[in-house]
């Protein structure tokens, strides 16, 4: 029973999300390498490139390949970067850092989770965490280089991104944010970590980890402040890629839809929306 409840669990959350998937250059030097469903993104350098989240750990070889198929080598990588330690987006981290060499930075409040491999470690998930002792939602524990905190400047070359933890999702998801330039202008690009508030999980006294609530309204505000114009996430449907990608040279001389302020500061609305609808009804029910 447990076992087969734990298949369907796996298979639902990885439905369309492992799938390999065509790499392609968003713009610059930033080139989308992730699955179907679970984003990896990779800036390119002269000293070395970026990778930003390893997906599920059965996404890293199509990582990889897809970093081959553009023309990359994934031992150039030199710095792994990471949205936030669940096993969606760290789960491919250990085997990324092992075929790279690269070095592996990660939020402090996210350390504890990513250290552990384990959901189980991450009151975020409210109750659900507890489906993480069954073993689901495991990841091989990567190899922890670098800490950082909210702020930080990651530097490889000339190529800079700046941490901006918008916690509330878990406590150190982190939201990249990195000038790129395209067609001669300088443009900021920004991977939003996750604002997804997951049942049951409590705004309310208790806090499912304290200081839950504050931290989601500091992140609705920190990414609302960011001049981002081009949107990214860790999940492709959050920031509509395929349909971009599909859209993407229709209409000769027309803005690439990448660059997507709009779409950007609607998801990021529509996240605040359904925040301040939780947190009423649970004020409601207390
Ligand atoms: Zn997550």
């Amino acid at each position: 029973m447990v076992l087969g409840l734990g298949i369907a669990w796996r298979a639902a959350i990885q439905t369309g999300r492992s799938v390999p998937d065509e790499p392609f250059r968003v713009v610059g030097n930033l080139y989308y390498v992730g699955a179907t469903g679970v984003s990896s993104f990779l800036l390119t350098g002269p000293e070395g490139h970026v990778l930003i989240d390893g997906g599920y750990p059965e996404t890293a070889p199509l990582i990889i390949n897809s970093i081959a198929k553009l023309g990359f080598d994934i031992a150039d990588v030199g710095i792994l970067l990471n949205s936030h330690a669940h096993s969606d987006h760290a789960g491919g981290l250990r085997a990324l850092q092992e075929a790279s060499g690269a070095e592996l930075w990660v939020s402090e409040a996210d350390v504890e989770v990513m250290s552990s491999g384990r959901h189980s470690r991450d009151r975020a998930l409210g109750p659900i965490r507890f489906v993480g002792l069954l073993g689901l939602g495991r990841f091989p524990a990567p190899r922890i280089d670098r800490r950082f905190e909210d702020g930080e400047i990651v530097r490889l070359g000339p190529l800079e991104l700046t941490a901006h933890v918008t916690a509330g999702h878990t406590r150190g998801c982190t939201s990249w944010a990195f000038p790129v330039v395209h067609e001669d202008r300088e443009l900021l690009a920004v991977n939003v970590c996750s604002l997804r508030l997951f049942p049951f999980v409590s705004l309310v006294e208790p806090e499912a980890y304290p200081g839950i609530r504050s931290d989601f309204e500091r992140s609705f505000s920190t990414l609302r402040e960011l001049p981002a114009d081009i949107f990214l996430a860790s999940h492709t449907d959050w920031f509509g890629m395929r349909r971009k990608l599909c859209e993407r040279g229709d209409t000769p001389g027309a803005v690439d839809p990448f660059i997507d302020r709009d779409g950007y500061l609607a998801f990021i609305d529509e996240a605040e929306n359904r925040f301040r609808e939780a947190l009423e009804e649970q004020q409601q029910r207390k």
